[in-house]
């Protein structure tokens, strides 16, 4: 008798985020069924979209297409977004796929998110709880999203989602945003892992270390690799008690106001520093929008602006969020650490300021950095009104020495380096393959297959 087995040959794609630090999309595929783990926005920062200027609100999708910063080719877009380009809308049309689809999210950065309101509404969305409540808490508070509204469902810790033959775990990682996780995707022929983005120094790397253990052997490990981007990297790594002693020393130093950049995303974080700030003796104070969000995080003690301050983005208040206005604390600067807006540069001279007294703390908060476009003129600001810079950041990702020996550590089959300016870097001892655009791998890394897709280099 005459048996015949077909085998299931999984297939790899990288669609964003190759030699650059973000945009990242991969795509994991059965004859049966398609998942796809995370839709980022690559900066707009150079390009034909850079700032000024941009993709026109309400046509992002449109424009992004046109200038090539989005992958073209999977079928996967909203038809409803494609209506003005009936060129683009036939193309999405010819590539429609039956296989049953789904979207993983490894965590709510932009790089990683940013782009999933282009998605054909009816593929499921899912992440972890945090993760949810993140981009829920984004959506209530008003924060622009260009595409459609998301409808995340959540995934628990240890729980796995069947999606054809595929079935999906999202796991703990740690980076610097409540909920981030790495990807386990395991299909009938052998096992890929997506890291998303993850670092062995928050909070000890106790969820990376376990995530690590618990992917040991698999066939495929899709990493990021941001920090092997640089000689010498631009932030260093600090735990979050070295963050507090920092601006725990300002804040006992400074008589009078202190200023602070946090990243609100970083909930956690932002609890312990309003903790922090209560310590001192003083409130800290949070931009509208950030207030907004926070609470809608379930961060208690949130306090924001009284509604006659002028912002240039202000966001309704929920009725638990203590309100202060600049009178009061002008009149009693020392009980403050204000969050300026850091799109709202010219609204720092509203502020009780004193030349050569007054600190700007900055923990990745917005400017976040040179590369931004609005770094240059808030720091003309700063000077202008003589506030030092203090710096108390802390890298979300992996050094370079931890991200080896994580790689090492779980002994893929193979590795694929993404998220990062110099995949090559990841000089490892299993076998490595350097994406390409278009190439479509084997889950032991061999190249099957090449199709177009189309992403600004
Ligand atoms: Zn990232
Ligand atoms: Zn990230």
């Amino acid at each position: 008798m005459n048996t015949t087995t077909t085998a299931t040959e999984t297939r790899v794609q990288i669609l964003g985020g190759i030699e650059v630090i973000g945009g990242s999309v991969v795509l994991v595929s059965t004859p049966n069924a398609r998942v796809i783990l995370d839709f980022g926005m690559r900066d707009l920062n150079t390009g034909l979209l850079q700032t000024p200027g941009g993709p026109r609100r309400g046509h992002e999708l449109v424009d992004l297409l046109r200038a090539a910063e989005l992958p073209v080719s999977p079928g996967l877009y909203d038809p409803a977004q494609l209506a003005s380009d009936p060129q683009l809308a036939a193309s999405t049309r010819a590539n429609r796929d039956a296989r049953p689809t789904a979207v993983f999210l490894s965590h709510a950065h932009i790089d990683h998110e940013g782009a999933l309101g282009f998605l054909d509404p009816s593929l499921p969305l899912y992440a972890s709880e945090e993760t949810t409540v993140m981009l829920n808490a984004l959506r209530d508070t008003g924060e622009y999203r260009p595409g459609h509204p998301l409808a995340p469902i959540a995934v628990d810790t240890g729980e796995t989602i069947r999606v054809g033959d595929l079935t999906v775990e999202l796991i703990p990682v740690d980076h610097d945003i409540p909920g981030a996780c790495g990807v386990l995707v395991t299909a009938p022929d052998g096992s890929v892992v997506y890291t998303g983005d993850l670092n062995f120094h928050r909070d000890g790397g106790m969820r990376s270390h376990a995530f690590a253990e618990r992917i040991r052997g698999v066939d495929l490990l899709v990493t990021e690799t941001t920090m092997l981007s640089f000689d010498h990297p631009p932030i260093t790594t600090r735990s979050e008690a070295e963050i507090e002693e920092i601006l725990a020393a300002e804040l006992t130093g400074v008589p009078g106001l202190v200023l602070m950049s946090a990243y609100p995303r970083d909930a956690e974080r932002a609890q312990r520093l309003i903790a922090l700030a209560r310590t001192h003796g003083r409130e800290l104070v949070w931009p509208s929008r950030d207030a907004a969000l926070l609470a809608a995080m379930g961060v208690s003690d949130v306090t924001s602006w009284a509604s006659e301050r002028a912002e240039s983005d202000s966001r309704p208040l929920a009725a638990g969020i203590n309100r202060v206005t600049v009178a009061a604390v002008a009149a009693e600067p020392g009980h403050y650490l204000v969050q300026p807006d850091g799109h709202d540069a010219p609204a720092l001279a509203d502020l009780p300021i004193v030349s050569g007294s007054t600190v700007w703390v900055h923990s990745q908060g917005e400017p976040l950095g040179p590369f931004m476009p609005d770094w240059e003129v808030f720091q003309l600001w700063l000077q202008k009104l003589g506030i030092a810079v203090i710096e108390a950041g802390s890298t979300g990702h992996a050094l370079g020495h931890d991200l080896l020996a994580f790689v090492e550590h779980v002994a893929p089959g193979c590795v694929l380096p993404i998220h990062g300016k110099r995949p090559e870097a990841l000089t490892v001892s299993m076998p490595r393959v350097l994406p390409r655009y278009g190439d479509v791998y084997l889950l032991d890394g061999t190249v099957v297959g090449h199709e177009l897709v189309s992403v600004a280099s």
